[in-house]
């Protein structure tokens, strides 16, 4: 009889309120054969809290190509493993994708044990549209890259929301100013789950000012959030959607050209054919 392969449990740890654990990531953690996570010592600190002394190993992003086959290989074998990273849920923003779908591939279980993840908690508390959004993890450290990233991202995707390093937090703003005018409804939330908990609700400038009114604002972990656009006016087309259109029109009619637009960038078929005028006027 061929041997009963084990399972990979994908579970969510607190990203910064102990409590915030669940009881199956508790039972999880107490079960299985080895806990595999990115810094070992950070979450053995974890673990011994909640009274669990685990066989831990470790997967972070210089790694995790080997140490998933060794995984694997355990998994195999008929141990369960369970990934954590150092806060909040595996793989967002985090390590272990190629663990997974290493898994998938070989037809091994993967179990989620979901939890805390610090964008899903910013987004429901911020008072932002949340039909539709979306996330585009930490955004480049450079400002040129950053603003090209801004460009790109079509109007359609509702409230976009990123991961930002607190001392980069002020450069991203005059970033988004940049790209998506002063005006845009943003709302940074700080230290989500822990003591100095806060959501700052303005646009660039008064979240920047908020910032600096106290140095240590500008400390911590943080989550911007940039709202949908305003229902438009006809001349307030994204960027990169005048880009488009400015191309295609060298190559198209000007009804193919704005319906193409339209299509790519989520922006209004009329506006964009409406704008093309214009430049022909
Ligand atoms: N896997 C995690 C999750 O599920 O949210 C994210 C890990 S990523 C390496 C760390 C980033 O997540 C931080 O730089 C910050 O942007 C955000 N973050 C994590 N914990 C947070 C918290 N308590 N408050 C605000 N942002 C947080």
């Amino acid at each position: 009889m061929s041997q009963v392969q084990g399972q990979l449990y994908i579970v969510a740890t607190p990203i910064g309120h102990l409590d915030d654990i669940s009881q199956r990531a508790i039972a999880i953690l107490r079960q299985v054969s080895w806990v595999a996570a990115e810094d070992t010592r950070h979450s053995g600190k974890l673990l011994s809290h909640l009274g669990i002394s685990a066989r831990f190993l470790a997967l972070h992003d210089h790694n995790e190509k080997q140490r998933a086959a060794s995984l694997l290989q355990k998994l195999q074998a008929g141990e369960d493993v369970a990934l954590i990273s150092d806060a909040g849920t595996p793989l967002i923003s985090d390590p272990g994708y190629s663990l997974v779908r290493l898994c998938r591939d070989a037809g091994v279980r993967v179990v989620p044990v979901p939890g805390p993840c610090a964008l899903i908690a910013a987004l429901c508390c911020a008072g932002l549209p949340t039909d539709k959004f979306h996330f585009i993890g930490f955004l480049p450290a450079k400002s040129g890259q950053r603003q090209q990233v801004l460009q790109q991202i079509p109007n359609n995707v509702g409230t976009l929301i990123c991961y930002e390093a607190a001392r980069r937090v002020k450069d991203t703003l005059a970033d988004v100013v940049a790209v998506f005018g002063e005006e845009r409804e943003l709302v940074l939330a700080k230290e989500l789950t822990k003591t100095f908990e806060h959501f700052e609700h303005g646009t660039a400038a008064s979240i920047t000012a908020w910032l600096e009114e106290d140095p240590q604002r500008c400390q911590g972990e943080m989550v911007l959030m940039i709202a949908p656009a305003a229902a438009k006016a006809d001349d307030d087309i994204h960027p990169a959607a005048v880009q488009t259109l400015k191309l295609l029109l060298s190559e198209l009619p000007l009804k193919k050209a704005a319906a193409l637009t339209a299509e790519i960038h989520g922006e209004k078929k009329n506006a964009l054919y409406k704008l093309g005028l214009t430049w022909s006027e």
